[in-house]
């Protein structure tokens, strides 16, 4: 077999986004023990990174070693236990998935539903924490990637807080791309992906717990059902004190890879990082009018790393993305459910988030539109 060397390609899909070469550099280093000290230390680095990412001071804070829908799991799996009941929002695809991470749990799912590519409605979700007193958590996603809605994360954790109930924030595609607030908003559970905004390579997902969250947790009364994903377990290794007991190997160059992915944003400043993830949003914006494509999402929601893109009336989807990869090397992605062949999601993640990526992914799809 002769060894695979991938193509060069711009990833402006949802997710992955390229990894900065600095990241790559880092992830080339060799292997140390995962309990040597060096990398014990490392280890603690990484957690205060996280924190300054999150913005919080929360101690259980830590990236779980498999990617984004692990970092879902490992909310509702500690979080949740047979028989609570949940809001779960959806407005897109994620959501979706929390209701069936519900259901795993033995807990009962009531669904705030809105249409794709809309906000989370706070009124609907108000009048379903109204109508179910005493439900455990509220969980919706912040940045919706299947549609490129952001719903209004500050609000929703403030009501979660008002019913009494633990808000469950996905921000898979937040994180460093836009507004996002951990310990201001009063978020409990927060979870993120490393391949998104943050642009390290896909498989790690940084988990946050606040107080409440951890109450809750020390208090279940059954033990949780993942033994991998149990955070009591998971602690001793990245929290011990003096001695750290072996839980997993943990995926040793990928967190230097981490490390280096967050002292980047740590670098440039997260509020530099929003701002220029919104710049750019505009720019894309600016050109895709001047070609004649309207995005899907109204300009009060869109999500300025992820912008679904209506496909024209009597244009084909796959043809397109096809030429692009082949043609240009760009990925874009596809509608995802009900929007397959709807719209295109053109993703401003991370280092992709600058405007020679906007203007090549203008140039090309414009070349290819007009043929
Ligand atoms: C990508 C994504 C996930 C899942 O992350 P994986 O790393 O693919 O497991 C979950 N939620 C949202 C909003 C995402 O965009």
């Amino acid at each position: 077999m002769p060894a695979f060397i991938p193509p060069q390609r711009l990833l402006l899909g949802p997710g992955p986004s390229n990894v900065a070469q600095r990241v790559l550099e880092a992830l080339a280093q060799p292997s140390i023990g995962h309990l040597d000290p060096r990398f014990v230390a490392m280890m603690d680095e990484t957690k205060a990174l996280l924190r300054r990412t999150f913005l919080t001071d929360n101690a259980l804070t830590v990236p779980v070693s498999a990617p984004g829908s692990a970092g879902m799991e490992t909310c509702f799996v500690n979080l949740i236990e047979p028989g609570d009941t949940v809001v779960v929002c959806q407005n897109g695809v994620f959501g979706g998935r929390m209701r069936e991470n519900v259901l795993r749990l033995g807990a009962t799912p009531v669904m705030v539903q809105d249409d794709f590519g809309q906000p989370v409605d706070l009124d609907k979700a108000r009048a379903a924490l109204k109508a179910n007193p005493g439900a455990k958590a509220l969980a919706f996603v912040h940045a919706e990637t299947s549609t490129g809605a952001r719903s209004d994360a500050q609000a929703l954790c403030a009501l979660a807080r008002e019913f009494g109930a633990l808000s469950i924030v996905d921000a898979v595609t937040s994180l460093a791309g836009i507004e996002l607030r951990v310990d201001d908003w009063g978020c409990d559970a927060i979870y993120s992906g490393s391949q998104k905004c943050l642009s390290a390579p896909a498989g790690l997902s940084p988990v946050s717990l606040g107080e409440r969250a951890v109450a809750t947790l020390k208090a279940r009364k059954t033990p949780v059902q993942s033994w991998f994903l149990d955070l009591g377990l998971v602690m001793a290794y990245w929290q011990g004190e003096g001695a750290r007991t072996y839980h997993h190997t943990a995926p040793i160059n990928m967190l230097y890879a981490l490390h280096e992915a967050l002292t980047a944003v740590s670098e440039e400043g997260l509020e530099q990082a929003w701002a220029r993830h919104f710049a750019n949003h505009l720019r894309l914006c600016e050109g895709l009018q001047a070609i004649g494509l309207e995005l899907f999402v109204a300009q009060s929601a869109r999500l300025p790393q992820l912008n679904a893109v209506r496909i024209p009336e009597g244009i084909e989807d796959l043809p397109v993305r096809k030429r692009l990869l082949d043609e240009f090397n760009i990925e874009i992605g596809a509608g995802l459910g009900p929007l397959a062949g709807k719209i295109w999601r053109i993703g401003l993640m991370g280092t992709n988030s600058r405007p020679e990526a906007v203007d090549a992914v203008l140039t090309a799809l414009s070349s290819v539109l007009r043929r």
